[in-house]
């Protein structure tokens, strides 16, 4: 296909002989400090999927460029490591004022790759800025301990040093917000780092295109089409507007050459970071929904299931430290005294917000009691969102990422159906005036869904609502526990006795008492249990400084040394 020829797959792993290197629209790796074009041939086109317009094209980086910015992350180490923690800070400190003033830049580059409201961009921008404030105050977050005269004339203390190389590996769903998750802790820390953005919204987090000084002659040609194609859309906006993206911002904020290094691709980019000598840990966040022992049999496996426990068993192997955020399948029980009409909003919002592509969308709702008087009222909320394209002010809810993305959330809401589940609201054929082409799934809800239905065994990553109905609290709370999945989980009620209860027996990272999303702010970590996460130490908070810096135990002697040799255990007396 030519440049605008449309092409991207949920687990692609053929590339897409879709442009050339030098094309005005490639997305560039970032490599020691220069926005870099990669030579490979392949690359993979990123769509707007309200529109179906060719946003830029990812390239396929290649073996040789991945080892430079590996090379470029370990050569800038020693000198950024011994930077003093209080420079290190200020780089922050100036990130967090510069991704402030570009907000509404970086909202429409993910609204325009990834489809969300521009409302719920900036939100995902913002919950990363909140973890770049954290990051300002590393040196009281890396502090070691002292203890004095631990045996007699003898002290110890531990420092916490940084790793080293550091790599992260992106989702689709929170362009900015996950990337900030990894970023500043890691390098604030003193590690360097490199990152594998989405391929399916690689923009915000590095270069938009090439810089116009940048273009051959040969690609003023396509970039001209390119304008005159988007002219009546909004993209063309961000070629001209969007070059300061988060990767600029820090380098502007005074990170020096080689301490971010980017780059783009899919399974081999990602499996050479796992692979990779120089790499110390890794931080994933992304899908899972595989058995890991076939993983283990097999690594080529993977790609039809998904990344998650491939990555962590892959780097574990090969003796790095990995954290894997993963799929989720998040409950909210509704007890009979919960406040109808906060609890309703809570619902509506949490499931359809994003079009249900949030890890922490509450997608699976268990009424303890009678649940049709609900039902009804949520199919009148439901149907009152607007779904339009996430650049209309009024959308309540964007189109979900890809057509394979939508063609699987119609499936399993299909085989609800033929499982007996009952449709309440569909909104599968819904058609958005002005945007055809776009990946839309209006508010769809079943309810009578039972735990072994495939659309409640699977994580959907759409805008639907899955009801089921319990007897008990004790009821609902086996069912959330039975559940694969352990990111999230909310109740709500007015008893207080009953959210102690909850909050003690569920299994879950993320607890909500009436709160639908409970995203913990930096200060806490973002945790998930059993199929949600790998690995024993979380992002940000506390696990997320341990993670990216390990211990030095020193033990200090400052006396007059006796005389004598003594070859017994030395013990503290
Ligand atoms: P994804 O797993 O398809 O992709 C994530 C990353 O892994 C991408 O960078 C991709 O290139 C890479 N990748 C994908 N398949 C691979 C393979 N077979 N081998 C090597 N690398 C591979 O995930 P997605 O669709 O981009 O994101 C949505 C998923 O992420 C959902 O399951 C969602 O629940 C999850 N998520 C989880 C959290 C959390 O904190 N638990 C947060 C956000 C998203």
């Amino acid at each position: 296909p030519g440049i605008f020829g449309a092409v991207n797959s949920r687990f692609s792993t053929v590339a897409q002989q879709s442009s050339r290197p030098g094309s005005s629209l490639r997305v560039p790796n970032l490599i020691g400090g220069r926005f870099v074009d990669s030579h490979s041939s392949d690359a993979i086109d990123v769509i707007n999927p309200a529109t179906q317009e060719v946003v830029s094209q990812v390239p396929l980086t290649t073996k040789q460029e991945f080892k430079s910015a590996v090379s470029a992350a370990k050569e800038a180490f020693p000198s950024w490591r011994n930077t003093p923690i209080t420079t290190r800070q200020r780089v922050m400190l100036k990130l967090q004022e510069l991704i402030r003033k570009n907000m509404d830049k970086l909202a429409l580059s993910i609204t325009t790759e990834q489809g969300k409201t521009l409302k719920d961009a900036q939100g995902d921008v913002f919950r990363g800025l909140e973890v770049v404030e954290h990051a300002c105050g590393m040196a009281t977050l890396q502090m070691g301990e002292y203890v004095s005269n631990v045996s007699n004339g003898i002290d110890t203390y531990s420092i916490r040093e940084p790793l080293g190389v550091c790599a992260g590996i992106c989702p689709f769903n929170f362009p900015a917000m996950i990337p900030l998750w990894m970023i500043p802790v890691a390098v604030t820390c003193g590690n360097t780092f490199v990152l594998k953005p989405s391929e399916k919204d690689p923009v915000v987090i590095s270069l938009h295109l090439r810089n116009m000084h940048c273009l051959d002659a040969c690609a003023i040609i396509p970039l001209a089409i390119y304008l005159f194609f988007c002219v009546s859309h909004l993209s063309f906006l961000l070629f001209l507007g969007a070059s300061m993206i988060l990767a600029e911002l820090a380098m502007e904020a005074g990170l020096p050459d080689g301490v971010l290094n980017i780059v783009h691709g899919t399974n081999d980019t990602v499996n050479a970071i796992c692979d990779d000598e120089d790499i110390r840990a890794v931080s994933f966040v992304g899908s899972n929904t595989v058995s890991p022992p076939l993983l283990y049999i097999d690594y080529s496996f993977c790609f039809i299931f998904g990344a998650g426990m491939h990555i962590y068993s892959r780097a574990s192997a090969s003796g790095k430290r990995v954290q894997s955020n993963m799929g989720a399948k998040n409950h909210g029980v509704v007890m009979p005294d919960a406040n109808i009409d906060a609890t309703l909003n809570a619902l509506v919002a949490a499931g359809f917000g994003a079009a249900g592509q949030r890890c922490m969308a509450l997608s699976t709702v268990v009424f303890v009691g009678d649940s049709k008087f609900w039902e009804e009222k949520i199919v009148e909320r439901a149907k009152a969102l607007k779904v339009s394209a996430g650049t209309d002010p009024e959308a309540d809810l964007g189109p979900v990422i890809s057509k394979q993305a939508k063609e699987r959330v119609c499936r399993l809401v299909q085989s609800g159906v033929e499982s007996g589940a009952r449709l309440l609201l569909d909104g599968r054929n819904i058609k958005v005036p002005g945007y055809e082409q776009g990946n839309f799934v209006g508010p769809t809800i079943l309810a009578d869904v039972t735990a072994d239905m495939e659309c409640y065994k699977e994580e959907i990553f759409g805008p639907v609502l899955i009801c089921m109905q319990a007897n008990s609290l004790d009821e609902a709370i086996n069912i959330v526990n039975r559940n694969k999945y352990g990111n999230g989980a909310a109740i709500f009620t007015s008893s207080g006795i009953v959210a102690r209860k909850f909050q003690t027996e569920i299994e879950a990272g993320q607890v909500g008492i009436n709160v639908p999303i409970p995203v913990p702010l930096p200060f806490f970590s973002f945790t998930g249990s059993k199929a949600s996460f790998a690995g024993d130490l979380n992002f940000y908070g506390k696990a997320g400084v341990q993670f990216y810096t390990q211990i030095k135990t020193v033990t200090q002697q400052w006396k007059d040394l006796p005389g004598g040799v003594s070859l017994a255990m030395p013990t503290s007396q």
